[in-house]
């Protein structure tokens, strides 16, 4: 008896889709060998699914946002492929092509050597700051978002360091939470409990939206008592003491500091690629493939790894483009399995196509917002109900957890590529 896994690494909501994908669309039509069997295998630091997108206001108040709503079991949306489906709580540390394992310590402190007869590499990025990032389980993020809660009570300065996304709705989050909704005409609030500042390292917040909606999240963020300093870039921080509640330094890149109690980076991305060659990277460590079939075709990789997700060098991220990403690379993969075990030529190939046009929706406390969605710039009234009021978990969390999405595998038309042969094996 053998098993041949497809194996994935990261279970968050690249990897998730993915497993779902392979159980749904690919081990249905594997052919049927004698002694054979197949599953696909999830590895991840963490039992719970992190929605990450509402960590802005996650991290500000678990009144607003309670754990709840943004940690949700991954083992019970999968039941409906028990025994195909399996699951290891743990990190990926190394993957050796040549003998197509993969090496994982698990949280019981157990070294397992896996062989894949596919590898998915889902395994995203992490933040400089630990407040969107869930690196180990639950409970230790719960621990991080308590201490951050206490400090923020008290808290007279706060200083965000990113004119991003996650910088502009965390100081939104924030500002509003200290400050108070504001009146209905006021610009800002009469008295404001603390002083934020967003320090932008660009001319304009929000770099994929065009300058007038970056004006506009200016407006509101400057409502609930956050002010905005462009052309700068944090390029330090530290301590001013070892005490609780110790103030930062907060080094800007014109040569001034700034002191505050709480300093939140949320500047750039860290893709989770350590445990990788580093040769399969591209110059932003992200996991360089096929900008159209998402293999990963480096010449060491060897055959069928394939890669989702924002740690794909193909994507500029998020999870709408997922749903165009996820059928593309688990069909190549799915053409390249079966020409593989039956000893054939691979078919034509899917090709991922990017929706490149202007969209992203940034709510700014709980009752604004700025957006645009397929290049149509949003009403502040859209963008809180399409994600200001519960980050689109009401309408997003369980059909992303069980799959919804990829219930139908999509339609498609094969093409022959130069790349087909190089890449299966
Ligand atoms: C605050 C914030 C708000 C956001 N809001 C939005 C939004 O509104 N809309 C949107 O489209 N996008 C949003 N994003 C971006 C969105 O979260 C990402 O696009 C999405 O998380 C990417 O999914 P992923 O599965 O590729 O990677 P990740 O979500 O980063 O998940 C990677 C998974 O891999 C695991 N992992 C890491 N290393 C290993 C290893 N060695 N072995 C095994 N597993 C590993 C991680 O623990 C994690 O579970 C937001 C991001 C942040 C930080």
């Amino acid at each position: 008896m053998s098993t041949e896994t497809i194996l994935i690494l990261g279970g968050s909501f690249a990897g998730l889709s993915a497993a779902h994908w392979a159980l749904k669309h690919v081990l249905p039509q594997l052919p049927k060998k004698e002694g054979v069997t197949y599953n696909v295998t999830v590895v991840n630091p963490s039992k719970d699914l992190y929605w990450r997108i509402a960590a802005p206001r996650a991290c500000a108040s678990k009144e607003m946002m309670p754990a709840s709503k943004i940690f949700y079991p991954i083992e019970p949306a999968f039941t409906y492929a028990f025994p195909k489906f399996k699951f290891v709580q743990g990190s990926a540390t190394h993957v050796d092509p040549a003998g197509q394992t993969v090496s994982v310590a698990t949280v019981e402190g157990e070294q397992l050597s896996i062989p894949y007869a596919a590898l998915v590499i889902a395994t995203g990025w992490s933040t400089p700051s630990p407040l969107f990032t869930q690196s180990t389980d639950r409970a230790a993020l719960e621990q991080v978002y308590n201490a951050f809660q206490a400090n923020l009570k008290n808290a007279k300065s706060i200083v965000v360091g990113g004119g991003g996304p996650v910088g502009v709705e965390t100081a939104g989050e924030i500002s509003e939470l200290l400050n108070g909704k504001p009146g209905f005409f006021a610009s800002a609030p009469k008295n404001p409990k603390a002083k934020v500042t967003l320090v932008c390292g660009d001319k304009k917040l929000l770099p994929v939206l065009r300058e007038a909606i970056g004006k506009d999240a200016q407006q509101f963020l400057k409502r609930v008592g956050c002010d905005v300093v462009y052309n700068t870039k944090v390029v330090g921080s530290s301590k001013l003491g070892s005490e609780e509640g110790a103030k930062t330094k907060v080094e800007l890149s014109n040569g001034e500091s700034l002191e505050a109690d709480i300093y939140i980076d949320a500047t750039g991305m860290r893709p989770n690629t350590g445990f990788l060659p580093k040769e399969w990277l591209d110059n932003r460590n992200k996991v360089a493939c096929n900008p159209k079939t998402l293999r990963v075709e480096h010449e060491s990789a060897g055959p069928r790894i394939y890669v989702v997700g924002d740690v794909g060098s193909y994507t500029r991220g998020g999870v709408m483009d997922q749903a165009l990403a996820i059928p593309v690379a688990m069909t190549n993969l799915r053409t390249d399995l079966i020409a593989h075990l039956n000893g054939t030529v691979p078919g034509g190939d899917r090709h991922y196509e990017p929706n490149l046009k202007e969209s992203q929706v940034v709510p700014i406390g709980t009752q604004k917002g700025v957006g645009a969605f397929n290049g149509n710039k949003l009403p502040s009234q859209m963008v809180w109900m399409l994600k200001g009021r519960d980050y689109m978990i009401g309408m997003m969390a369980q059909p992303t957890l069980r799959g919804d999405q990829y219930k139908k595998e999509g339609k498609w038309t094969p093409v022959v590529s130069s790349q087909v042969g190089l890449s299966s094996g």
